[in-house]
């Protein structure tokens, strides 16, 4: 399968959605405009199936015409799974069509804002379903900067001080609010893979990922159509990653830093080399890349070039509810 574009737009990424692994034209930048018609043009296949679709595709900085890490996961027509609410993703949830109603499972792979500012104006939608259900929260462990999953919920949510306490009844769908929101924490030390959620014929796991001090979880979701791999921020140094993501069909990486980058922004991130050794590792059917900043799109091409070196398989740059349906 030969595809040659290095940044794939958003229509051409909605326009995949019918038909996998065929090439699409390489594009620019074009922003909001394009973002908004592409959304009008929602192409059902992504609705249909098992996918995933791209909420955010930037990072932390607001330079980039993106939303912060985020995506859903689509099975039979439901977005049951979200993965990261960084910010912006609020809006995009609501342009992909994904509703609260059918949320099952929300994975949070680390605490910075950029992955997760935005959970509480997503869950905040609670308030307006029609009906009670349960939706599962898992994220990392914590350390002595940051909070574990469950400690970040009972700060945000906590009944007696939490920042939102006003959504205290998050915890038991209580006062009005219509979801009941489980948090826990996986463990980011694991030796193994964690089993985090299981429902339909879809098993969801977790597995750390070094990202500097920052605890973090990658996440692996199995499907009766394919596997989906998301790696959030990592540096790529833990050898147990290749093994945690081996098989999967579409294999999600972080494209934030180049391979020139300080040897702090690499303690944090994996340089587009160690993107393409990995990806190289793994064998994904495919690679899509996420987490594009202002910097890293200046040097888009090159970078995904040099991923090119050791990765010979389908390079997809995501963008903005960009939608990446399993192919089986
Ligand atoms: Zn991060
Ligand atoms: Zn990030």
């Amino acid at each position: 399968m030969k595809i040659s574009l290095s940044l794939l737009p958003l229509t051409a990424g909605l326009a995949l959605a019918g038909c996998f692994g065929q090439t699409a034209p390489s594009d620019a930048n074009k922003g909001q405009s394009q973002q908004a018609s592409a959304q009008a043009n929602q192409p059902a296949d992504c609705h249909s199936g098992i996918s995933l679709q791209l909420l955010g595709s930037g990072g932390p900085i607001s330079d980039d015409a993106r939303a912060s890490s985020g995506a859903v996961i689509w099975i039979g027509g439901k977005a049951r799974l979200l993965i990261d609410a960084g910010g912006g993703t609020y809006l995009r949830y609501g342009e992909s069509g994904a509703r609260l109603e059918d949320l099952d499972f929300i994975g949070i792979s680390h605490f910075h804002t950029d992955h997760v500012a935005d959970l509480p104006a997503i869950l905040k939608g609670a308030y307006f379903l029609g009906s009670t259900h349960d939706v599962k929260l898992v994220g990392p462990t914590g350390n002595a900067n940051f909070p574990s999953m469950t400690t970040f919920f009972d700060r945000e949510f906590g009944h007696g001080g939490g920042a939102f306490q006003y959504l205290s009844g998050l915890a038991k769908a209580s006062d009005g609010l219509k979801l009941a929101v489980h948090p826990a924490d996986a463990d980011v030390k694991a030796s193994v893979r964690t089993l985090i959620w299981q429902g339909d014929g879809v098993t969801v796991y977790a597995y750390g990922i070094p990202h500097g001090d920052v605890p973090a979880l990658a996440f692996r979701i199995e499907t009766p159509k394919g596997v989906i791999v998301l790696s959030a921020d990592q540096n790529g140094s833990r050898k147990g990653f290749v093994d945690f993501a081996r098989g999967a069909d579409i294999l999600m990486m972080p494209a934030a830093i180049d391979d020139d980058a300080d040897a702090q922004s690499r303690f944090l991130h994996a340089t587009p080399t160690v993107v393409g050794q990995l990806a190289a590792a793994v064998q994904p059917k495919m690679l899509v890349l996420d987490h594009f900043m202002g910097r890293a799109l200046k040097d888009k091409d090159e970078n995904v070039g040099i991923i090119r070196r050791f990765y010979h398989g389908p390079v997809f740059a995501g963008r903005d509810l960009s939608c990446f349906p399993l192919p089986r």
